[in-house]
């Protein structure tokens, strides 16, 4: 698995059906932004990574539709950093691997600058984003996956906003 370069702008990505279709890519995807590491890359303040930013794994590397992220295996879920230096993730999001996320209203549009892994020629740029937002989202669960209703502020709110756009083929 490796980071998709360039990112496919405009592909819409999939809804998760079940934990089950994710769940080798989550934890490779885990185990990758817990490294900081991406294709060999190192990405120190790597907050979150979304799956359509990847070459997946059931993803062909020498596939052209696969590598432009044109194949259809990208699905709507991201996975947040643990492990990240500043302890941020962890105090914030209660859920490593966040799918299905909506975002049902926000309100507080507030400009800051952001930068992302798949567009990181770019640096960072201003963007706009709700700095208060409710979220509908899924976990995996017992009996499926599992409906959860948060609310988030701040850095956080705007991280959500980020990986969702990944969602609708927007790179920033
Ligand atoms: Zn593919
Ligand atoms: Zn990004």
């Amino acid at each position: 698995m490796k980071i998709l370069q360039p990112p496919a702008r405009g592909q819409q990505a999939q809804r998760v059906n079940s934990w089950a279709e994710i769940r080798a890519d989550a934890r490779q995807m885990i185990e990758m932004i817990r490294k900081d590491e991406f294709a060999g890359k190192l990405w120190t303040a790597a907050y979150a990574v979304a799956h359509p930013q990847l070459v997946t794994l059931r993803c062909d590397d020498t596939s052209p539709p696969c590598q432009a992220g044109k194949c259809g295996h990208h699905k709507r879920f991201f996975v947040l950093n643990m492990k990240e230096k500043s302890g941020y993730i962890k105090r914030y999001f209660k859920h490593e691997v966040i799918i299905n996320p909506s975002i049902l209203f926000g309100t507080e549009m507030l400009s800051a600058r952001e930068g992302c892994m798949s567009n990181e020629y770019v640096g960072t740029v201003n963007v706009a984003r709700y700095n208060k937002i409710k979220v509908e989202y899924y976990i995996p669960g017992w009996f499926g996956l599992k409906k959860i209703s948060e609310d988030f502020t701040g850095l956080a709110a705007r991280i959500i906003g980020h990986e969702v756009d990944h969602f609708r083929g927007e790179y920033l």
